[in-house]
């Protein structure tokens, strides 16, 4: 082994490790190079384009968005449903597919078109509260509470069909008009009809006439003798007109109404019918020898109902005849015979 290195030996090596820098410079350079014109051609590039998704639905282009992240969100969103907007859930069978492409710049964003589209895509289907009159739906609510509140408001009022009024919760295809609480309320509110079933010994005498409101028929054709009118006697208030008529004489409805008693009453009417016409208006029909209608049967005026008789406190065949409006008796005179 040599002790020394030649100054030539010394030379070459400072050469090669030159050579080497130099190489190492050039291939710096070549790098830089790339780098630069590939900053530019994306700057020229970023100029005129913008990465963005191309969207297809079944294979089909539907638009571009430059959001994809949302966008997709808000079908998930519409998929799950929206309680606000009364939608229960969209069926979407087919989700949309995102491809990153770069367009030009001034291409438009449709975003709220893609949405759109996929939405309709799908089936949506809407969830409320339908109010039920016996088995038909009558009004639509967009809530639960709205709904119970409805009930709740008729139940406080004592509603005469509130057994009929349900609500029910309803999935459907088909978009509903809704219709505010109150007018649900007015319409579907029935009056609880005044029943005044007492034949008791209490009552009041109306002292002069009060309109009925509603025209009345003889419940006997006329001919027949009145054998007692309304007012006070000697054995006390006589609460009727008495119409002497043979037994089985037919005794008709002087009006439409209800029948709200019919069978014996233990205060002297014998056989007896009381019909409530509404408003507060009542007939009563008493000693009847037969009746021909129950209670809670509907009946319409001139209707046969009955049979003249001498049942209950009678000592001959006729018919007690009663006109009591808010059970008030009224002088059946006033409107008849
Ligand atoms: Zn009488």
């Amino acid at each position: 082994m040599n002790r020394f290195i030649k100054i030539e030996e010394v030379f070459k090596i400072l050469k090669s490790i030159k050579s080497v820098f130099v190489h190492i410079r050039s291939s710096l350079k070549l790098i830089l190079m790339v780098i630069i014109s590939a900053i530019l051609i994306i700057g020229i590039i970023s100029v005129f384009y913008k990465p963005t998704y191309a969207v297809t639905l079944n294979g089909e282009f539907i638009g571009y968005t430059n959001d994809k992240n949302e966008l997709q969100k808000r079908i998930n969103e519409q998929m799950k449903g929206i309680e606000t907007e009364n939608i229960a859930f969209v069926d979407i069978q087919v989700l949309p597919e995102y491809s990153l492409c770069f367009v030009k710049r001034d291409s438009v964003d449709s975003t709220e078109e893609i949405f759109e589209k996929v939405k309709n895509s799908g089936t949506t289907y809407y969830k409320y509260y339908a109010i039920m009159l016996k088995d038909e739906e009558k009004y639509y609510v967009s809530t639960k509470e709205e709904a119970e509140s409805i009930i709740d408001t008729l139940k406080e009022k004592n509603s005469n069909n509130i057994k009929d009024i349900s609500y029910t919760l309803i999935y459907d295809t088909a978009e509903k008009e809704f219709t505010e609480q109150d007018t649900i309320v007015t319409a579907l509110y029935e009056k609880k009809p005044t029943y005044t079933y007492s034949a008791s010994s209490s009552y009041t005498i109306a002292s002069a006439k009060i309109e009925l409101g509603i025209d009345l028929i003889k419940p006997v054709q006329s001919g027949y003798t009145i054998t007692s009118r309304f007012g006070s006697r000697s054995s006390g208030m006589h609460t009727g007109l008495d119409i002497a008529a043979p037994n089985g004489t037919p005794i008709y409805a002087a009006a439409s109404g209800t029948v709200v008693a019919s069978g014996w009453s233990n205060t002297g009417y014998g056989y007896y019918i009381i019909i409530s016409h509404g408003n507060g208006v009542q007939t009563l029909y008493g000693h009847c020898s037969a009746l021909y209608v129950t209670e809670g049967q509907y009946v319409t005026q001139g209707e046969h109902i009955a049979a003249v008789g001498t049942t209950g406190n009678s000592t001959g065949y006729h018919l007690h005849l009663e006109i009591r409006i808010n059970g008030t008796r009224v002088n059946p005179q006033y409107y008849l015979y």
